[in-house]
């Protein structure tokens, strides 16, 4: 049996756009962790019958629910009365609650205001989590099937909490557990083809769970494999997941989370022991941007041409006259020969060119706003892909330097 978690973070200021509700993610991420799933969160103002409500539909739905926040002295701290009322549990006064409160303010030499005793009551049946960063101790109640936590909202005393007073009680009553997660890193594909080619493999299973989260020109696909031991979760994801790679073939860049197409990129240069510079246009110094983004990337990369003008494509590339004039400045054999133009005055073993139009004006019947021809050559020779991305000038650029940056892996694969 596997058991799931809700969370509720109460406060007014998190229904408004200056605060976020931060505190979650850590419970969620020591959850995880515990082979607990969150499967609804909800943010709650400062009002009884609505953070009441919330609790009673909370504790009948999920074994475990964890609500964060409201536990301080004044009127609008309102989490204990609520959890009480919607448990039909009394809060009753621990004295020892009481004389830790009382030595607390006389530590930091404070009059304690009549006020701050709400902190002292408990839950019928609670035990006390100590909380030595701040005066509200946490709560947590052991139900039949489950548990109720209420945490402090202070992050700075939330966190010690979670980690040496939350999971160590909720551990001996959970059922042995492990989530272990398989991400694929896709470039060159669309969210809606994506899902229409991977689709039918994983709809089959709901362990593990997949899920498709997308950017503009970077997808990734997230597998959560929930199972008693290690290598019961990890058959899980080979079963689901190695179908799944098959379909995507050489558009998965990476099966790393954290590694960036141009990580990837760096680490196969690297491995060749080649280099790479690059001849934009329209991508503006992007893509060498993205090249030099880590530290270390003079190992493999020696210069970035930004060629605007014709005139420039001609003085710093050697791009012939006549060729632009025949051709147009955002054509194939330009894109060519800008890219073997950064190649012979830089002396690497790759160059990457970008031209095209980025819009919002320019463009022309054939070639519309949108359209980028995008080149690499190297020891195999030049090739020149002509890619057509919308008319969208942040995103022209955008998929045109991720496009750049996938050709250049691409050819590296084949070398
Ligand atoms: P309270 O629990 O209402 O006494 O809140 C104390 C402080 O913690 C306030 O500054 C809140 O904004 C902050 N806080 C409460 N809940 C959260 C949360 N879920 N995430 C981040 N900060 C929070
Ligand atoms: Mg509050």
């Amino acid at each position: 049996m596997t058991k799931n978690a809700e969370i509720i973070a109460v406060g007014s200021e998190m229904l408004t756009p200056q605060r976020l509700d931060t505190n979650s993610l850590l419970v969620t991420e020591h959850l995880n962790l515990l082979g607990v799933e969150v499967v609804m969160k909800q943010v709650i103002g400062d009002d009884l019958e609505r953070l009441t409500a919330a609790i009673r539909t909370a504790v009948a739905r999920s074994a475990i629910l964890i609500v964060i926040g409201g536990l301080g002295p004044t009127q609008d701290d309102l989490t204990r009365e609520a959890t009480a009322a919607a448990l039909n549990r009394k809060l009753v006064l621990s004295l020892e609650q009481e004389s830790i409160l009382i030595t607390r303010f006389r530590q930091i030499n404070r009059p304690m205001a009549r006020n701050n005793i709400k902190q002292a009551y408990l839950i019928e049946g609670a035990e006390a989590m100590p909380n030595p960063h701040g005066t509200a101790p946490g709560q947590f109640l052991s139900t039949s099937c489950g548990a109720v936590a209420l945490l402090p909202g202070p992050p700075r005393e939330l966190k010690p909490m979670v980690e040496h007073e939350l999971i160590p009680r909720l551990r001996p009553v959970l059922p042995r557990h492990v989530i272990r997660v398989r991400t694929f890193r896709i470039t060159g594909i669309g969210e809606s083809d994506l899902d229409t080619l991977i689709a039918p493999v994983y709809t089959k299973y709901t362990n593990p769970t997949t899920t498709v989260l997308s950017s503009p020109g970077d997808l990734s696909v997230h597998l959560r494999a929930r199972a008693g031991s290690v290598s019961e979760a990890d058959a899980l994801l080979r079963e689901v997941g190695n179908p799944i790679a098959e379909l995507l073939a050489d558009r998965v860049y990476s099966e790393n989370a954290d590694e960036s197409l141009e990580m990837v990129v760096g680490r196969l240069l690297r491995k060749h022991r080649a280099t790479v510079s690059t001849a934009e246009s329209c991508t503006g110094g992007t893509i060498a941007a993205r090249l030099t983004e880590r530290g270390g990337s003079s190992d493999f990369f020696t210069a970035g041409y930004v060629t605007y003008t014709n005139r420039e494509k001609q003085e710093v590339l050697g791009v012939s006259r006549e060729l632009i004039e025949r051709h147009t400045a955002v054509s194939e054999p330009v894109a060519a020969a800008m890219a073997e133009g950064a190649r012979r005055r830089s002396g690497t073993t790759y160059a990457l060119s970008a031209t095209g139009y980025a819009g919002p004006e320019g463009g022309t019947d054939f070639d519309p706003v949108g359209t980028v021809y995008l080149g690499v050559s190297g020891p195999g020779g030049t090739r020149v892909v002509r890619v057509r991305y919308g008319r969208d000038r942040d995103r022209v650029r955008l998929l045109a330097t991720q496009g750049a940056l996938d050709l250049l892996r691409k050819t590296l694969l084949k070398g």
